[in-house]
């Protein structure tokens, strides 16, 4: 029976797919693992260590039940994802894991389970180094700094002896801080690239060729500015595979664009070498000093510019709003309203999601605010239509739990680049 297991679900599929991809390339033979979906696999065969990697807004879900029944089997629990590293304190006080895993995992995982298989699966002091681990010692806390891993490409997206694909993670980093936004605080600021040849190499699994990064048109930027030369080049090398039959999704699930990006020149790519015509973009909101007050470095006119770019050329948009923003008026949620409007007149479509506090950012101590009557009505009014879409109503229950939990377990997080800028 393999000791170590790997839980698996629809969030976390990505990530472990890239980190096992990682794992086998140096050297961990994935036949020691049990990799599944199904918990109950897990229990029935008791393993020594169960890696788990989730965020937030997943901890009120079975997640507790299975870290109790886990655990009382013996089993060491170790987390990863996002709220380990945001709230490391509160992932093994609290929820009840033995090892959290802070930063970037491929190589801290490698390290860690080759540990853990010579010390007898215990949490010994041989933990203490390895860079990004955050345990327990006699008592004390111990945290053994960020894992980086710079040229993140040095490891393959997917294994090869275990039949698992996922969209590619082509990019890693953003450098625009957007201030409800986890990515640049875990992943960095400065935008790096998976390599072209490595890209092709991988995408020929796909049969529907998808790709992670923060800013599709991004690519090979070192994060704020266009190189078309570069993006081209990257999707000039994926025609070859759609001759053979895939299909090319760009700038769409399960990535998006920023809207700044979104020009003629960009849009022409797309037509010539992608097979999506809908392009995701973030407007956020359509007052420019909730854009300002939130940081997202564009005003409400980029956005409308790329609507109409994206309608000139035939693509459709699909346009994210967030609503219930810190210290957002009144006022603010009209604009909002405004522009919402506006993009479905011009027929795009809508998506609206409510402010959520995420520890590890630089609001996640913010408060939302109300939605106004005006925009209750409204949203509930297209939604009804179908005109907008997305989870708002169910996001201000989250909101809520989240910021219960902040305000009672906050916890300095652990970032990529030291500590995280405190706005509220
Ligand atoms: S929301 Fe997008 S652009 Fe803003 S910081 Fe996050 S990944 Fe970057």
């Amino acid at each position: 029976m393999p000791e170590i297991a790997v839980r698996m679900t629809k969030r976390n599929h990505n990530a472990f797919v890239h980190l096992l991809g990682a794992l086998e390339s140096q050297g961990f033979d994935l036949g020691e693992l049990l990799i599944t979906k199904d918990f109950n696999e897990i229990l029935r065969a008791k393993p020594k260590v169960v890696l788990y990697s989730f965020f937030t807004e997943e901890i009120w879900g079975s997640l507790r039940d299975e870290i109790r029944l886990l655990k009382e089997r013996g089993a060491l629990l170790v987390a990863g994802g996002y709220h380990a590293i945001a709230m490391p304190k509160h992932t093994l006080n609290v929820l009840g894991f033995d090892i959290a895993v802070i930063g970037e995992g491929e190589e801290v995982l490698y390290q860690l389970l080759t540990t853990l298989k010579k010390t007898g699966y215990r949490i010994t002091k041989e933990l203490a180094n390895i860079t990004g681990l955050a345990f327990y010692l006699n008592g004390d806390f111990v945290f053994t700094g960020f894992a980086k891993v710079e040229n993140f490409w040095r490891f393959p997206p997917y294994p090869e002896s275990v039949r698992l694909i996922s969209p590619i993670e082509i990019t890693r980093g953003c450098p625009f801080g957007c201030y409800y936004c986890q990515t640049p605080y875990i992943k960095g600021f400065r935008m790096r690239h998976r390599p072209i040849d490595q890209i092709v190499k991988y995408s020929k699994r796909m049969k529907d060729m998808r790709y992670i990064t923060p800013n599709a048109f991004a690519y090979g930027s070192p994060g704020a500015i266009l190189k078309l030369d570069k993006l081209e080049a990257l999707l000039k090398a994926l025609q070859p595979l759609r001759k053979e039959g895939r299909r090319l999704f760009y700038g769409t699930f399960p990535s998006e664009v920023r809207p700044e990006f979104v020009l003629p020149e960009t849009l022409e790519l797309l037509i010539d070498y992608a097979d999506n015509r809908r392009l995701a973009i973030g407007a956020q909101s359509g007052d420019d000093a909730m854009l300002k007050a939130m940081h997202r470095l564009h005003r409400v006119e980029h956005v409308q510019r790329a609507v109409e770019y994206m309608l000139e050329y035939g693509f459709e948009p699909v346009v994210d709003f967030i609503v219930g923003l810190p210290n957002e008026t009144r006022e603010s949620q009209r604009k909002s309203i405004e522009l919402m409007k506006w993009i479905m007149a011009k027929g795009g479509k809508v998506r609206a999601h409510y402010f959520m506090p995420l520890p590890g950012t630089p609001w996640s101590r913010c408060r939302p605010s109300p939605l106004s009557d005006e925009m209750k009505k409204f949203l509930g009014r297209m939604a009804a239509k179908g005109k907008i879409e997305g989870s708002w109503g169910k996001q201000i229950e989250l909101s809520r739990r989240l910021q219960r939990l902040i305000e009672e377990f906050y916890e300095e997080p652990m970032a990529y680049h030291g500590r995280v800028r405190e706005v509220c």
